[in-house]
């Protein structure tokens, strides 16, 4: 089997189908990420379904979240809830409920023979469990053997189901899964698969207040919806068996979609998979999330200061990679040179440091004037009123270091408060008589230098350390800014500017003079 055969025939259509049952992490958003970049790549329709069927884990604003997370990222479906509608609405399985259409290939399984009507009680179900475990089964499961055991219709005669049906006891809908049969299916990932029946139990596919498992909702929707790939994490793999079972039941074999599953991500040691808590002091969200339920609150990557376009193209490399070790990848070019076929199947490692690495890039590609209105908002928390263009420049110059925006003020305080302190070691170390002196001097010096650039005032200082004495460079720094290092001190005095450079330099020499009387 070959994606490229399949997809000159039909128009590509993939879907991300989160179920709102909390905030997207940043898996989910990797696999949205992926159905994406493979939509685009081939000129296909990306899609949002939303998969609400399972009523009790229903959290209110997931579904928002999910929203807003994708738009965040810049990887919008073109059709689906929040997204407008397509063809195929509505996008929300419990929507999609009253129109029938789970019920009527529920029924249709029944009478292919694929799926049974199952009455057995919670109780039964319990004491069926207890049994097998008394009786040391590994995992007791309803299935090929035990169902036969339980109140079923393969089990009751025709003229008792009908009883049943028609006097409203509840009711689930099972996938008959047969005894000892091949299964085999190919995923683009991971090749070919076979797996025995015999391990797999008999899913319920419609439940008894009339809502479809997600083992019938998806496959009627993926069929429903035209789409031709599932693209979808490496947790779904086990279940895959009983869909292809449900296809072919369906006599729909021709039209199940290629299947992908992804590699799981990994705590960064490689130990098992990555969580909220393995994520080294990372965000697990990709926006701020308030989990309801238990009270608590997570903090996102575009809270903690990290480009969109940083945080995809990182979470492109979790288990893809384009085969020509480009690390840095805009958008297009992850669409241009995305393939499943070179996507993974080990699991990958998350790397919180490659991940702030990949923010500093970004944010060194960087225009400055992009970077100071990023600023703005952090200078204005801090009471900080700055020209644009003076915070371009110290953007510019701080740049470099910064991992995040915020570093930027950080780093580069002193750019836009003047210093109350400063470091003492440099001080204790450095600061004597003969330093003063040479300060005065450099002060005559620098007050002399026009226009006061930084070239400028590079070769003037070099004069001055040839004929007059070596300067301390680390010790100027430290009177212009309070701290012992930084980026070029040249540049430093330039963009603050004489007057200002002066004036430090002045205001050091009282404050030091005052503490050494
Ligand atoms: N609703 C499933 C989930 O939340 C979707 C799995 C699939 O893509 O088929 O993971």
């Amino acid at each position: 089997m070959n994606t490229t055969n399949t997809m000159s025939e039909k128009r590509v259509r993939v879907r991300f189908a989160p179920s709102p049952t909390g905030g997207l992490h940043m898996g989910g958003v990797r696999t949205a990420l992926f159905n994406y970049l493979f939509a685009k790549k081939h000129n296909g329709d990306f899609i949002l379904r939303i998969e609400d069927t399972d009523q009790t884990r229903y959290v209110k604003g997931a579904e928002d979240y999910i929203i807003e997370a994708l738009k965040w990222c810049g990887i919008e479906p073109n059709e689906g809830v929040g997204f407008g509608d397509g063809p195929y609405a509505p996008y929300r399985q419990s929507e999609r409920k009253n129109t029938g259409i789970y019920m009527k290939y529920a029924q249709k399984l029944i009478e292919a023979g694929g799926a049974y009507y199952a009455f057995d009680t919670e109780e039964e179900l319990e004491e069926m469990r207890k049994r097998l475990e008394a009786a040391k089964v590994v995992s007791p499961q309803y299935n090929h053997i035990t169902r036969m055991n339980m109140r079923n219709s393969l089990t009751l005669s025709h003229d008792e189901v009908q009883k049943l049906l028609d006097s409203g006891v509840p009711y689930v809908i099972r996938l008959k899964v047969p005894r000892n049969e091949e299964i085999r299916f190919y995923d683009i990932i991971r090749g070919w698969i076979v797996v025995n029946s015999s391990t797999i139990d008999d899913k319920v596919l419609l439940k008894s207040d009339g809502m479809p498992t997600y083992h019938l909702a998806h496959i009627v929707d993926d069929i429903e919806m035209k789409i031709t790939h599932v693209i979808r994490g490496e947790e779904w793999l086990p279940s895959a068996p009983a869909h292809v079972l449900t296809y072919k039941y369906l006599g729909l074999e021709n039209q199940m979609p290629q299947l992908a599953h992804l590699p799981l991500i990994l705590k960064p040691d490689g130990k098992g998979k990555l969580s909220k808590r393995d994520t080294s002091g990372l965000p697990m969200f990709p926006l701020n999330w308030h989990d309801e339920r238990t009270g608590e609150s997570y903090i996102g990557y575009r809270e903690s200061g990290f480009f969109p376009e940083a945080f995809i193209n990182m979470l492109a490399l979790l288990g893809w990679n384009p085969g020509n070790n480009q690390e840095i990848l805009s958008k297009e070019e992850m669409i241009q040179l995305f393939s499943l076929e070179k996507v993974h199947k080990a699991g990958a490692k998350f790397d919180p440091e490659k991940t702030k690495w990949f923010n500093q890039q970004y944010l060194r590609k960087k225009d400055k004037l992009e970077l100071a209105k990023l600023l703005e908002p952090i200078l204005k928390e801090n009471n900080i009123t700055a020209d644009l263009e003076y915070t371009a420049k110290v953007c510019e110059l701080m740049k470099e270091k910064a991992h995040f925006v915020k570093e930027i003020w950080e780093f580069g305080k002193y750019m836009f408060v003047e210093p109350d302190k400063y470091d003492e070691k440099v001080i204790q170390k450095k600061w004597n008589p003969d330093s003063q002196k040479q300060i005065q001097e450099i002060k005559t010096l620098l007050q002399n230098i026009e226009p006061f650039e930084a070239d400028n005032i590079h070769h003037a200082l070099d004069n001055f350390s040839k004929e007059k004495g070596k300067i301390d460079y680390q010790l100027i720094r430290t009177l212009l800014t309070g701290v012992s290092s930084g980026p070029s001190l040249v540049h430093i005095m330039e963009i603050l500017g004489k007057s200002k450079t002066l004036k430090r330099l002045e205001t050091a020499l009282e404050k030091l003079a005052v503490t050494q009387n």
